[in-house]
């Protein structure tokens, strides 16, 4: 029998709606129409509630009318965080559109990646990406002429450009929301978003309308507190990554709280605007809570609205939470945990909790079910470490035309295998100890080894190549480091293999996004660990030294 833990509290969850009509029609308060919901950093555009709903819907009408987008018709969205990002999105969902996000910062081989994967009908592009898409479009398959661009931000001189506020007002009045034919919001996808999943390459997660809802519901259910109107903050992780899904894309509008957005992080911009907008809470990864914790740049500005800080993406350090504390006093620290696959939360702790063990993330969302299990697939003993596997609404419908990658992951009964490895204490908190999957964390994001590792191949010095993450206390993340067995023997150390480390770091750099570089350096080994079989045995990397030998 499997060992289930189940969240205290269940809220019934809506499933005939879009996430873009639950985002804007189901509120228990009206929103003034005009408050100020979203404010770009850079440019310092503003746009209210009143603004945001009235755009979203005719920006939905020129997508039907004048672009001739159908219902179930999938649009990429490449672009840096602004305001047209977020309204480009919802007018998509409104037209009944499907919503896949592209990361910005990839290379134009990583978007072409992407691009054949989702196959989308058309890309929605920011000017900051647009020479980057030309080039990825050059390099996929021919099917790609026939995407439809549209261009946001500065007008292209090919494409057609996202309406400008004061044409999105007059010429295409407000159309109404698309409506599920089914009134079954479970079987629609609404985002696709490109994830490693535990192993392999980067695979397309596709998550429902009724998954994006009930994140929100869930959320918000056992921690008011930590989801109010009257919130402010400065959001800095990309809008494609999952995090930003339920906070700064449905999660503001719909409760109406304001979001400061950033392009990109900046320690001085990032602590001016949480002092000057008088930030309530800041969402922080480990490496960006370990320089708020330890940088004197922090110390230059007072915060008097901050209330908490939220982390999530990774560990944080007992150290650095406990930093954390001390720098800012009188600010809670709560933490998340979850996965693109689980519609980015699974696990979290609110301003209410008391008494929560630094290195702990957080109790069950509500409607969420949790079981560890080993690795022949059974219940581990209660309290012991296992796989953490995760069952609820918001778990994804599966990965985009891979029903193989989709098995793999899923188990019978709606359970998701996530690779991680964690237990529960008698408190209900959630440690999550560990990883058995391939993956490998950067700053953040998720860095699949084999897609580097093919690409190290390529490289001439290079005979065989495995890549593996090694903890950086400095950093606060891990750091990618290559291990190559070269084509010709190199001397262990001196100029030959600094040259070639070099080279093999600056081809990599050349053909991929700034977090996936090699900044935890190149080894040169005689062998990589396999098994008998031949089979790689990345788990045996990190036990090989800088010097490239094994201990035994
Ligand atoms: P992503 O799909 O990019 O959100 O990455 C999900 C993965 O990030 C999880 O499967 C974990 O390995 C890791 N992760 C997310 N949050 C945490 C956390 N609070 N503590 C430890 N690992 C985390």
């Amino acid at each position: 029998m499997p060992r289930i833990f189940r969240s205290q509290t269940r809220v019934r969850i809506p499933t005939h709606l879009s996430v873009t009509e639950a985002t804007l029609l189901d509120k228990s308060t009206a929103i003034p129409p005009g408050k100020i919901i979203f404010e770009e950093a850079l440019s310092g555009r503003t746009v209210s509630y009143g603004e945001f709903t009235a755009l979203v819907k005719s920006g939905a009408a020129w997508l039907r009318q004048a672009l001739a987008l159908k219902p179930g018709q999938v649009v990429s969205v490449i672009s840096s965080s602004c305001i047209d990002y977020i309204i480009s999105v919802h007018s998509i969902w409104w037209a009944g559109g499907v919503v896949s996000l592209i990361n910005d910062s990839l290379s134009p081989t990583e978007i072409a990646y992407g691009i054949q994967l989702v196959k989308p009908d058309y890309i929605v592009v920011g000017s900051s990406a647009s020479s980057k898409l030309v080039k990825s479009l050059s390099l996929s398959s021919p099917a790609s002429s026939a995407i439809k661009i549209i261009g946001l931000g500065e007008p292209h001189p090919q494409w057609p450009s996202w309406p400008k506020p004061a044409v999105g007002q007059g010429e295409f009045p407000e159309i109404e929301a698309h409506s599920f034919a089914s009134g079954d919001n479970r079987q629609v996808p609404a985002a696709i978003i490109l994830s490693s999943g535990t192993t392999g390459h980067p695979k397309a997660v596709v998550l429902s309308h009724y998954n994006l809802i009930a994140v929100n519901y869930q959320l918000r259910a056992d921690n008011p507190d930590n989801w109010r109107s009257d919130m402010r903050e400065v959001f800095f992780p990309p809008l494609s990554h999952v995090y930003a899904l339920y906070v700064a894309i449905t999660g503001a509008p719909w409760l109406g709280y304001y979001v400061c957005l950033m392009p990109r992080f900046e320690l001085e911009t990032y602590c001016r605007l949480l002092s000057e907008r008088k930030a309530t809470l800041a969402r922080l990864v480990p490496p960006v809570a370990k320089m708020l914790a330890e940088s004197p740049v922090t110390r230059r500005y007072t915060y008097p609205a901050l209330e908490y800080f939220t982390c999530s993406a990774a560990p944080i350090s007992e150290k650095t939470a406990g930093d954390l504390r001390t720098v800012f006093p009188g600010v809670k620290l709560c933490q998340t945990y979850g996965c693109t696959e689980s519609s980015g939360a699974c696990v979290q702790s609110g301003t209410r909790e008391k008494d929560m063990p630094l290195n702990a993330t957080g109790k069950l969302i509500t409607n969420a079910d949790i079981r560890f299990i080993d690795s022949t697939g059974n219940d581990v003993s209660n309290g012991a470490p296992g796989e953490i596997t995760l069952r609820g609404p918001h778990i994804m419908m599966g990965y985009l035309a891979d029903p193989k990658a989709t098995r793999e992951h899923m188990l019978d009964g709606g359970w998701y295998k996530t690779g991680d490895i964690g237990y529960l204490d008698a408190q209900g908190f959630l440690f999550v100890s560990g990883r058995i999957k391939d993956i490998i964390k950067s700053n953040g994001f998720q860095v699949s080894p084999l897609e580097l590792e093919e690409i190290l191949v390529r490289h001439p010095l290079v005979k065989e190549a495995a890549v593996h993450g090694v903890w950086s206390e400095r950093n606060a993340t891990d750091l990618l480091r290559a291990y190559i067995v070269s084509e010709k023997p190199l001397a262990k150390a001196g100029r030959d293999t600094e040259e070639a480390a070099r080279s093999v770091t600056e081809f990599v750099a050349s053909q991929v996004a700034g977090y996936k570089q090699l900044k935890g350096g190149v080894v040169f080994v005689d062998s990589l660990p396999k098994s008998p079989t031949g089979k790689l045995l990345r788990r045996l990397l990190k036990d090989i030294d800088d010097t490239g030998s094994i201990p035994l």
